[in-house]
């Protein structure tokens, strides 16, 4: 067993901010229905689309690498001075070399895609493709067999229904949304039924040969699948009990994915042209999780209240209690994931599993160069708060390189290792540890405040204003 390291400033930083935080994320756009998709805190992000031609097909080529490695969190970057499309991946789990050659081979056969429409070497790219990724696919299909198997009837009833009320309705335009509605239908029963019969498939030629109709009739629910279209996203959960959008969603990350980048191959001279140079991969491997135990007591809490000076207006006993509160409610926390702690003994250790992030790592490959432009960072998974902090920070310090994030939820890991290279790495740090103080601050001063009762008056007040009208 590895001795665990005594000491991690930035380890107790976050480990204070978390305790003095409602939940585990700072500012984060969670179930945020207003912007769109509700995004799983481990899942993909579904909803922006506006993004730069460049962003959407970095981040297909992330979500495929991931979708390949079982959902693992994988970051990637352009090598900014290579004249071919050369990607810069990390991973937070090592990737085999059967993965790895997959995805090679996947990126081989997307610049063999002529630029007019050719099904031969799209099928073999898409059979390529859905079978790098079988597990990931096959898995969600079999695990949501109970909504799976009865919605083709429901929704085929929910088509007959529309169908007369059309022909019975005089109004055109109720009939012209009855018709959209139909067809929306029309086109979920059709993936869902070729989902089925992908998952009932005797072996993997069968497989194989349902993929390209499999695709098609994914891709084609797609734009449905937004938030952003409310009417429309509602229109197939209606017709379905329990719904089931949200397992369309998850089951089309591939499908969405492998279009973007057809599409990007088929319409985009540039990325034709840089195809056709050949994509190179550089894998960084990730570093081997460490232990760091952290022990609150007399000195340490000199230490750490010097570390964070918001910590004046809180007391050891309390941010003890904060943090075995939030332990206790164990996987329900993600932040909890990394610590331990054994109740009772004095004093209050932590010990806090620390390994780098993707982002952290792609920063650290890139310390030792100036870059002029701002680098974007393709991310599979939603960017956590310390990696926004440190790009963030970074960019506030001179010397840095500078990057740019996609998707971004907030989740506080107390396990965040500080990148280790990285230029003027103390300015940095301190900048970020300035910034922890800061969201510290206001977490201790909510959590102080008296709760304000809950008050009946105004209504009464308004309901007398009413009656007097
Ligand atoms: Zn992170």
């Amino acid at each position: 067993m590895s001795i665990p390291v005594t000491y991690s400033p930035m380890s107790e930083a976050l480990l204070a901010l978390y305790a003095y935080t409602g939940g585990d994320t700072v500012h984060s756009k969670d179930h945020d229905w207003g912007n769109g998709w509700m995004k799983d805190k481990l899942g993909f992000e579904w909803d922006n689309r506006r993004r730069s031609r460049n962003d959407i097909l970095l981040d297909a080529m992330v979500t495929i690498i991931s979708l390949r490695s079982g959902r693992q969190p994988v970051a990637l970057i352009r090598e900014p001075e290579s004249t071919q499309l050369e990607l810069v991946i990390a991973s937070e789990q090592p990737m085999t070399r059967t993965q790895r050659s997959d995805i090679e081979r996947y990126f081989a056969l997307l610049a063999k895609l002529p630029s007019t429409i050719d099904t031969h070497g799209e099928a073999e790219l898409l059979v390529h493709a859905y079978r790098m990724c079988r597990e990931e696919v096959k898995g969600l299909v079999k695990a949501r067999a109970e909504w799976l198997d009865p919605a083709p009837p429901q929704i085929s009833d929910a088509i007959e229904d529309l169908r007369a009320r059309a022909n019975e309705d005089d109004e055109y335009g109720n009939r012209r949304t009855m018709r959209r509605e139909i067809d929306i239908l029309t086109r979920a029963r059709s993936a869902i039924n070729s989902l089925i019969a992908y998952r009932d498939a005797a072996d993997a030629d069968a497989e194989d040969s349902l993929v390209p109709r499999l695709h098609h009739a994914l891709t084609g629910c797609i734009s449905f699948l937004y938030v952003e279209n409310k009417r429309d996203f509602r229109v197939i959960d209606n017709a379905i009990d329990g719904g089931i959008s949200a397992f369309l969603v998850e089951v089309s990350f591939l499908s969405r994915a492998l279009d973007d980048m057809i599409h990007g191959a088929r319409s985009d001279k540039f990325l034709r042209a840089l195809l056709t140079k050949g994509v190179r991969c550089d894998w960084i491997h990730p570093t081997p999780a460490k232990a760091v135990s952290i022990a609150l007591e007399g000195p340490s809490w000199g230490g750490l209240s010097a570390l964070l000076p918001a910590l004046k207006d809180a007391s050891l006993d309390e941010l003890v209690a904060r943090l075995e509160a939030k332990l206790k409610a164990e996987d329900y926390f993600l932040t909890n994931r990394n610590i331990t702690h054994q109740s009772g003994n004095l004093p209050a250790a932590f010990e806090v599993q620390v390994a780098a992030h993707c982002e952290g790592a792609l920063v650290s490959y890139l310390a030792d160069r100036h870059i002029e432009s701002t680098l974007y960072i393709a991310t599979a998974l939603p960017v956590c708060y310390t990696c926004h902090l440190l790009i963030d920070a970074m960019k506030g310090v001179q010397g840095c390189n500078n990057f740019r994030l996609g998707s971004y939820n907030g989740v506080i890991d107390c396990g965040w290792e500080f990148p280790n290279v990285i230029r003027q790495a103390d300015d940095v740090q301190k900048t970020m540890i300035q910034k922890i103080n800061d969201q510290l601050k206001e977490g201790i001063e909510r959590y102080h405040k008296p709760k304000e009762p809950f008050v009946e008056e105004d209504w009464g007040n308004m309901e007398t204003s009413w009656s007097t009208v």
